[in-house]
Parts: C-alpha cells; sequence; structure tokens
C-alpha cells in the first residue's frame, strides 16, 4: 500500500496546518475505504514497516486509525450526530476470580443515566454494550472494532439493544488483578460537545461539573455502587470515561502501580505476610531492546518469590526515563521498604512447563514464582 505509507509520511512532515488538513483528510478517507472493505492486512503491513523506517508517520498512521475506528455519523430523520466510542476502565482485583457481568436493563439504564448526569454534555445520547468486557473480549482487529463502533450506533436510529460481539463470549485469563471495561457509543449533534469538560464554567454557578478530577469523583462514587454488586469480591477503582483508546491507554498505564498494589495485599492477606516483612525485587527485562520491568514479591529473609508482577513499557517509553525509581515510589507508598533494583540485563524468560515469567530474584538469578504450600492450591494465583 505505496499510497497509505506516502500519506501518512507526508503528514508526518506538513510543516503548516493547512498542509497537514490536506493530508490528513485524504489520509482519512483511505484509512475508512480500507476498514470498509475489511483490509486490516494492509493497515497492519503499512504500521509494520514504517515502524522500523519513519516512527513518526507510523504515529500519524496510527491516530487516524483509532480516530477513524472510534467514531462514525449516524442520521436519525434529517438530524446528523457525530458518534464517539467511549470506554469506562475499572480496575480490579480479587483472590478469587474476576467477573465479566452481562448487565441487565436496569443496570445499563443506571450506569447511561450516571453517564449523562456526570461525564457527558446535556445533548448526549449513550449506547450501552451490555456486558462488562476484559481485555480478551475486546474485538482485536481495527475493522471489527470499527464494526462495533456502528453496531453501538445503529442502536440511535433502531432503538434496538447491540448484540455482543464474537470475542464477548471468549474466556478471559484468570489474573489477581485486571481491567474491565464498559464500553458504549456516544452520540450528540454534529460538532457538539460530547465531553464536560469540553464547556467552559458558567460565572453563575458553582455547581456545574466541568473540570475532569471533579468528573471522575464524582462519576466514581455513582458507578461504584451499581457496580460492585456485579463485581462481588472484587476491588475496584474506577477511571475516567474517555475515548475509546485514550481510555484504553489510560487504563494500561494504571494497571502497572495497581497490579502492583494487589500483589502487596494479596501477600498481606492470603499467607499474613505485611509489607514490612516482603522484599521486591526489580529486575529489567531485555529482548532486543527494554521491554518491560518484571518485580518479584517474597519474604525479605528468604530468597523465595512468591508473587510477582510484570510493568511493561508502554508507548514512547524506553530506557531513559527512570522506571525503576517510579516502580520504588509504588513499592514505598504501599509500605514495602526492602526492595532490590538490579542494573543487570534479564533476558525475557519464560517457564518451559507453565509459560509463566520468570523473575529475577535478590542474588540476581532467574528465579520461578512459587507460593508457599499452604495456599498453592488456591485457584487465583498467577500461574
Ligand atoms: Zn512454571
Amino acid at each position: 500500500m505505496a499510497q497509505l505509507s506516502w500519506l501518512a509520511t507526508g503528514l508526518a512532515q506538513a510543516g503548516s496546518r493547512l498542509e497537514r488538513t490536506h493530508w490528513h483528510t485524504r489520509l482519512q478517507s483511505l484509512v475508512a475505504q480500507l476498514l470498509t472493505d475489511g483490509d486490516d492486512e494492509a493497515l497492519n503491513s503499512v504500521l509494520n514497516r514504517l515502524s522500523e523506517s519513519e516512527p513518526v508517520a507510523h504515529d500519524a498512521l496510527m491516530d487516524t486509525i483509532e480516530s477513524v475506528v472510534e467514531s462514525t455519523v449516524v442520521t436519525i430523520k434529517d438530524d446528523t450526530r457525530d458518534v464517539l466510542l467511549i470506554a469506562c476502565p475499572l480496575l480490579a482485583w480479587s483472590r478469587y476470580a474476576i467477573p465479566t457481568p452481562v448487565l441487565s436493563a436496569k443496570d445499563q439504564t443506571a450506569l447511561a443515566d450516571a453517564l449523562k448526569a456526570t461525564v457527558l454534555t446535556r445533548h448526549a445520547e449513550v449506547a450501552l454494550l451490555g456486558m462488562l468486557v476484559g481485555p480478551d473480549q475486546i474485538p482485536r482487529e481495527f475493522t471489527q472494532l470499527a464494526q462495533l463502533t456502528r453496531n453501538l450506533a445503529e442502536s440511535f436510529v433502531t432503538s434496538n439493544a447491540t448484540p455482543l460481539h464474537a470475542q464477548a463470549t471468549e474466556e478471559t485469563s484468570r489474573f489477581l488483578s485486571d481491567t474491565r471495561y464498559l464500553i458504549a457509543a456516544v452520540s450528540v449533534p454534529r460538532g457538539e460537545a460530547i465531553f464536560r469538560w469540553q464547556e467552559p464554567r458558567a460565572a453563575s454557578t458553582s455547581l456545574q461539573l466541568n473540570e475532569r478530577g471533579e468528573i471522575a469523583q464524582v462519576w466514581s462514587a455513582q458507578t461504584l455502587k451499581i457496580l460492585e454488586p456485579l463485581l462481588a469480591g472484587c476491588r475496584v477503582t474506577v477511571l475516567l470515561p474517555e475515548a475509546f483508546h485514550a481510555a484504553c491507554a489510560a487504563a494500561d498505564r494504571a494497571s502497572r502501580p495497581h497490579s502492583i498494589e494487589a500483589c502487596v495485599r494479596f501477600l498481606t492477606e492470603a499467607i499474613d505476610l505485611p509489607p514490612e516483612k516482603q522484599r521486591a525485587v526489580i529486575g529489567p527485562f531485555y529482548a532486543q531492546r527494554l521491554e518491560e520491568y518484571r518485580i518479584g514479591l517474597g519474604p525479605h529473609n528468604d530468597d523465595a518469590l512468591y508473587h510477582g508482577v510484570v510493568w511493561p513499557l508502554l508507548g514512547i517509553e524506553d530506557e531513559q526515563g527512570d522506571m525503576p525509581a517510579e516502580i520504588e515510589q509504588v513499592l514505598r507508598s504501599l509500605g514495602v521498604t526492602d526492595i532490590v533494583s538490579h542494573d543487570h540485563r534479564f533476558p525475557m524468560e519464560y517457564c518451559d512447563d507453565c509459560g509463566s515469567p520468570m523473575y529475577a530474584n535478590a542474588d540476581g538469578e532467574l528465579a520461578h514464582l512459587e507460593m508457599p504450600e499452604s495456599v498453592a492450591a488456591q485457584p487465583s494465583i498467577l500461574h
């Protein structure tokens, strides 16, 4: 797809807003055409090629694909409305399996009302997906996700509930901590603001919600009441709803410290090993380049590693940033003070038998996670 590559590179190199707009319009319509044709292969192969040679063009193309995938337009009678796919991430952890509940009509109404009352502008209509999905249950291909956006948008026209997509029935992996997503399409009259933070604060009232931090708090308080019975046995943190890809990126970032917290609390509750008696070992793991940090946790007076967390690098992060310091800060805030941080580069190794990642122990050797015998039979252990 020489054309696709050429447009993306042109957009990346544009020297003015007018030129950028010109490239962007043409790139957008080509991407929309490829999505309509179901041609994920063309999009993926150009993305792969550009990621090697033209990283800026790669990012420009990825941004364009994501924005086309998550937005569409519907016409209801003579009224044209913009539609945006949004996601509301929920970080959950539990000693038991984290469910992926189907939402009753009553819960869907309550959640849609909460979105309208706290996050969305007064112009907004909401069409919810009737299930809280895990990461494995979100469509993987661009065209499948674009189809989900169109299916949800269709329900603004027909008023029928959107059928669940194929991946929604797949099993999710069982982790101690994981993300669940409430997914919805939002429609507003063409060009109107979608989110309350897009609106200026009126001088006459102090009751208006238009600041992200405030909105996040009110949204969290309202939805936890609805969600807690559906996610029984889980501790849940509710993140701010956002455009689909922005929400997923925010969830990926927030889930890193959240997984460490789940791990530290799990050891405290499951085997009565409080944070001050835990030792954390941080190791950088490399393939061609730094891929992730793996953090093993165990007792401070023993080399054993009971549990662990993978902290992947995201987006443009690389070894330049001081990630180990950030990880240490998370551990310290949880009360873990015995922290070993290795500079040594570890290879991205996995256990031959069970496929789980190998961690660095305090001596700098690769080690397998192993819970003490007494609790090893519990189901929720990552292995
Ligand atoms: Zn194993």
